[in-house]
């Protein structure tokens, strides 16, 4: 099995697919990485989950990632009366701390660091702001407000405090334990929600000790402002336009896109753009020209991949959600012009040898029209090497690591393949040829290009590059 685009595709699971027959055909139809919102997902359910994808990679002998996304110090409703409620403009609301309420009247929140900061006249945007409060009394045990815009409310929706200074590490108790268990399971990656300083991520990074690929959630201004920092700290990052589009104008978004999403390139470092890219198919089993067209400018900035959220975790149209996406991706990379705006953003390589070897491949596939490119990596390193430098020709990255074919799932362009390590030179060429025929990436005669470390199996040496034809057994 192998998927004819470069742009991967992440799904969040949720009730809408979590079925393991609805996972299968989530898979079939493009998803490269299952995320598990911990938001909406407690430990049993997490194991579950964890269990069933691992199950399916087994099944369809692919490797798939799972990102553990969490949930970071993000303020939540709790429990309404009867699972909704409905507020209208100019209505008053009492605000508590607390885990439920049964009066239609106040809003529960549990949450009391928010009451002591909370002033008169602050803002609370609920449910990526469709709902607007603005308070006129507060006091420690819970405030007053008023109603701006109206809508309904639903329990656990987001709540954002733009005008609050919130006193709040970057990672819960919650995310603590939540980390734990995660990490106790092996997943893949770990995504820190409301990353607001560099430190934020160090103190995660250092919690998980290079078990999965940390990735930082760019959801805060605050964040934008040492976006190099917290890359050179974080493994890959995600453009997160929900919380963003609630905390800045939205008219700043995507401009924020395209700065986080070459930093991210420029660095090497997978980018995921996520969030609200075909809404409407939650209820619709066709998406808007606009949703399609968010997708495609995604693609055509080179991020290595597009998200759904509740799209496929409560949407009643997920498989057609991920069959958009795949076409839409395939349509773009196929496009003329595809290749030229990548090589517009194509940043000189880093100083290293890697990078000097990987800017070679790029230009020797392209002047040869090489089939596919086959890198050797052990860590997952060198894949990102050669997928930073966004190559015509689609990657193969040959790895002994279960681990690093798993993190590697989310990255651009790499279609990885679980092997053991090269004995010698031999092996490392006409092992990779064999691959890339078995694997449906070049026929007989065809060249392929291929990248490896010499001595064999020292880690981020990448220091060759051969040329080789595929003799098709
Ligand atoms: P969330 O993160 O779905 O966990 O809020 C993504 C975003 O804010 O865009
Ligand atoms: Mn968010």
């Amino acid at each position: 099995m192998r998927r004819h685009r470069k742009t991967k595709i992440l799904a969040t699971l949720g009730p809408a697919s979590s079925a393991p027959d609805q996972m299968k055909k989530l898979f079939e139809a493009g998803v490269d990485v299952f995320r598990i919102n911990m938001s909406h997902t407690n430990h049993d359910l997490l194991r579950e989950l964890h269990g069933r994808v691992r199950a399916l990679e087994e099944d369809e002998k692919r490797p798939i990632g799972i990102l553990v996304d969490l949930q970071g110090p993000k303020i939540r409703l709790g429990k309404l009366p009867g699972g909704r409620i409905t507020l209208k403009e100019g209505q008053r609301i009492r605000l508590i701390r607390a885990d439920s309420s049964a009066d239609p009247d106040v809003l529960p929140i549990p949450h009391g660091e928010i009451f002591t900061a909370l002033k008169q006249k602050h803002v609370l945007l609920i449910d990526d702001g469709k709902v607007r409060l603005r308070t006129f009394a507060s006091k420690p045990d819970g405030a007053e407000a008023f109603v701006e815009v109206g809508g309904v409310l639903t329990d656990k929706k987001g709540v954002n405090l733009p005008d609050t200074l919130l006193p709040l590490s970057a990672m819960t108790d919650k995310d603590k334990a939540d980390l734990e268990a995660a990490l106790a399971l092996g997943v893949d990656w770990i995504a820190l929600s409301f990353v607001q300083r560099p430190d934020d991520v160090a103190e995660l990074r250092k919690l998980v000790r290079g078990r999965a690929g940390v990735l930082a959630k760019i959801e805060k201004p605050k964040a934008i402002e040492s976006l190099d920092a917290i890359l050179e700290l974080s493994d890959a990052v995600m453009v997160a336009r929900g919380d963003l589009g609630v905390e800045l104008p939205l008219e700043a978004v995507p401009g924020c896109q395209k700065q986080i999403t070459r930093a991210a390139r420029r660095a090497g470092k997978p980018v995921v753009v996520a969030t609200q890219m075909l809404e409407s198919m939650i209820n619709s089993p066709t998406p808007t020209r606009a949703e399609v067209s968010d997708v495609a400018t995604a693609v055509f900035d080179g991020a290595d991949a597009v998200m759904l959220s509740a799209e496929t975790a409560s949407g009643s149209y997920p498989v057609e959600a991920v069959n958009v996406m795949d076409r839409t991706a395939v349509a773009v990379e196929n496009d003329p012009l595809y290749q030229s705006y990548l090589e517009a953003q194509r940043d000189t390589p880093l100083e290293t040898t890697p990078d000097a070897i990987m800017q070679a491949v790029h230009d020797v596939t392209h002047t040869i029209h090489a089939r596919c490119i086959v890198s050797w990596t052990g860590s997952g390193s060198t894949g990102l090497r050669a997928a930073r430098e966004r190559p015509e020709a689609p990657i193969i990255a040959l790895t002994p690591s279960i681990d690093t074919a798993r993190r590697l799932c989310i990255a651009w362009g790499l279609h990885c393949v679980l092997t053991e390590d090269a004995h010698d030179l031999d092996d490392v060429v006409e092992r990779a040829a064999e691959i890339a025929y078995r694997e449906g990436f070049a026929k007989a005669g065809e060249r392929i290009v291929v990248t490896a470390g010499v001595p064999l199996g020292t880690p981020g040496a990448t220091n060759l590059l051969r040329v080789a034809f595929v003799g098709g057994k």
